[in-house]
Formats: C-alpha cells, sequence, structure tokens
C-alpha cells in the first residue's frame, strides 16, 4: 500500500450530488430510493451553483450517487447523460467525479471512464440467496450483474470501490466467499483500490426488519477479510455506522486503515450522519493514529487515468499531500497521494 503507513488512516474530503433518487430496484433495507418519477433529477444550473460552493473549501470528492434508471426504459440514455455531464461539470471546476450508479453497460462504463478518476459498486454479497430476501425486489442486485461490472472494470482499467454489506441475511461464510471473489478479480486486473466493509444500520425508511449489524464483530470479519484481501486493497469502515470510539479503534487495529468519504451527509444512511474530520482526529490521535486526507484514485492507478484527469489529480495532490508526508516520502521514496 502506499499513503498507509503502519500508523495512518486515511478519508477522502467528499461531497456527495445525487442526480436522482428514483430507483426502479426495491431493496428492502434501503434508505435512500423514491418511486420512478417521484423524484426530480437535478439540473446541471443547480449543480452548479452547489459545486461552486465547494472550491477553495478542500473537498476534493465529488461522488455522483444516484437511483438507478432501468436499463431498457427510454429514460435510459438521459439518465446517463445527466450523470455524465455532472461529472463534466464537477471536473471543469477543478473537483474529481467518483460515479456509483448501479450496474451500467460496458459502453457506458468505457464513457465515464473519461470523466471518473475512480468508480464504485458494492458488490454486497455474493449469494444468489439474498434474491429470495432483500433483494426479492431488486434485478440490479444479481449477483452475476455485479461481478461482471467488477471485471469490465478491471477490462477498462477503472480504478475501482467495492465492498460488503453485512447483516443483510448473509452467513459467515458468504461473506468469506464475497471476499474471495473480489480477490481473484483482483487478481486478474489489480484495479480494487478499496472495499468497504458497511455494518447494515436500519434507518427509517426501509422495510428490512432486522437489527443492526452488531458493531462488536466488525473487528473480526475486518481481520478475516486482511487475510482474504491482497495486501493492496485497503479495507474501508464508515465510521458513522461504528459509532462506539473504542470499537472504531479496534477495527483499525486489525486492519481497517480508511473511512471513506466524509461530508455534509451520508445519503446512504441519512438517519447516521458523518462524524467530522476534527472529531474523528480526536478519536484516532491519542491511539497514535494519524488522520489524513486523500484523493478518489490512489496514486498507483494515476498511468491509468487521461491526460486531462492527472493533471487536475497533480492539482490536488499539491494540495492535500501535508508537509509530514512529503519529509517522509523523501527518505523512503514512499509514493503519497
Ligand atoms: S439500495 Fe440502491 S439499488 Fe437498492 S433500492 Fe436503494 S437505491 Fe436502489
Amino acid at each position: 500500500m502506499t499513503i498507509n503507513t503502519s500508523c495512518t488512516v486515511t478519508y477522502s474530503p467528499a461531497y456527495t450530488i445525487v442526480p436522482t433518487y428514483e430507483c426502479f430496484n426495491r431493496c428492502s433495507y434501503c434508505n435512500f430510493r423514491t418511486e420512478p418519477g417521484q423524484s426530480p433529477w437535478i439540473t446541471l444550473s443547480a449543480a452548479e451553483t452547489v459545486l461552486k460552493q465547494l472550491q477553495d473549501q478542500n473537498i476534493c470528492e465529488i461522488l455522483i450517487l444516484s437511483g438507478e434508471v432501468h436499463p431498457r426504459s427510454p429514460k435510459r440514455q438521459a439518465w446517463f447523460q445527466r450523470i455524465y455531464d455532472l461529472c463534466e461539470l464537477a471536473l471543469s471546476l477543478g473537483l474529481l467525479p467518483h460515479t456509483n450508479a448501479g450496474p451500467l453497460s460496458f459502453e457506458e462504463m468505457q464513457k465515464l471512464k473519461n470523466v471518473n478518476v475512480s468508480m464504485g459498486l458494492m458488490l454486497e454479497q455474493s449469494t444468489p440467496a439474498l434474491l429470495n430476501t432483500v433483494h426479492r425486489h431488486a434485478p440490479s442486485k444479481v449477483p452475476e450483474v455485479r461481478l461482471q461490472q467488477l471485471q469490465w472494470a478491471g477490462e477498462l482499467q477503472i480504478p475501482f470501490t467495492t465492498g460488503l454489506l453485512l447483516g443483510i441475511g448473509e452467513t459467515p461464510d458468504d461473506c468469506w466467499e464475497t471476499l474471495e471473489a473480489i480477490s481473484r478479480l483482483h487478481q486478474n486486473y489489480h484495479h480494487i483500490q478499496e472495499v468497504i466493509l458497511q455494518p447494515h444500520s436500519p434507518g427509517n425508511q426501509q422495510s428490512f426488519d432486522a437489527p443492526p449489524f452488531d458493531p462488536h464483530q466488525l473487528p473480526e470479519v475486518i481481520a478475516k477479510a486482511r487475510q482474504i484481501l491482497p495486501p493492496d486493497i485497503t479495507i474501508q469502515i464508515p465510521p458513522n455506522l461504528v459509532k462506539d470510539d473504542q470499537w472504531l479503534l479496534a477495527c483499525i487495529e486489525v486492519g481497517a486503515r480508511d473511512l471513506g468519504g466524509i461530508g455534509p451527509k451520508d445519503e446512504v444512511n441519512p438517519d447516521y450522519p458523518h462524524i467530522q474530520e476534527q472529531a474523528l482526529r480526536e478519536i484516532l490521535q491519542p491511539a497514535g493514529w494519524e488522520l489524513l486526507p486523500r484523493l478518489p484514485v490512489y496514486p498507483q492507478f494515476d498511468d491509468w487515468l487521461s491526460r486531462e484527469l492527472q493533471k487536475a489529480v497533480r492539482q490536488w495532490r499539491k494540495i492535500l499531500t501535508p508537509t509530514s508526508l512529503l519529509q517522509e516520502q523523501k527518505s523512503t521514496n514512499l509514493p503519497i497521494s
């Protein structure tokens, strides 16, 4: 790993833009979606107003997080174009887009590669058993569709973030198999930069009636994931879903090294506000962990980006690289983000 030296934990200063909350899937644990046609799409001018306010705030990542329009819907092309245009807009303002908009066609991914420094899609769980329960009405959650997406990302050399949703009815063996599937794909393409381990955390909107994933089990899952995943994949946990400071530290002790995008709102888990940077620092520092900002693309993937994207990334590396890390790099030739 590059930036993640032994006492360093990273996060991405991020802001989430939601093109639309409408989604044709109905995952029973969802706290994000609205019915198709009931969520007006964000306009480019509204997005521009928001994004312009972010300039000079050291927010580098723009997470474009969208509900899904059915691949055969007459609205699909316009939906895709809106996402593409939002990425272009963010780039034109010097911000770095990372899109997560559900499964895309190979051609859609190929196009979005031109305007994203990285992309993402949660694999969640690879067991088809969940298609009879939480994913009964969610065609996008067919495991093969999502595994295919991860493979295409590899073929297209798109730096990619994926992850597991924990506590939605899977068994421990299902988890290990999901991690092994990610691991196998990474060994073929070397394109997975992070794996998120996201504990199910009930929200106000969902119909899935199940307790939250026990955060006390998370360190054990992380330790096992660390054994299964190749060492160049960073394990990410969302600190707002762990809550207890001691358990957050326990997760880090066993191998989690990234806290994901930190911004004003967690759109996927709106009932769990993000813990902001200073509060995180106050938890981590006394235990000897340094919290550092990172970009949405890890440095080992810069060569995969177009020249234009590389230029935008270089600007941010200068801004977000702390002096202490620069000095460390000089003495160890350590690549930094
Ligand atoms: S979890 Fe994602 S795919 Fe499932 S209903 Fe919600 S927005 Fe749609």
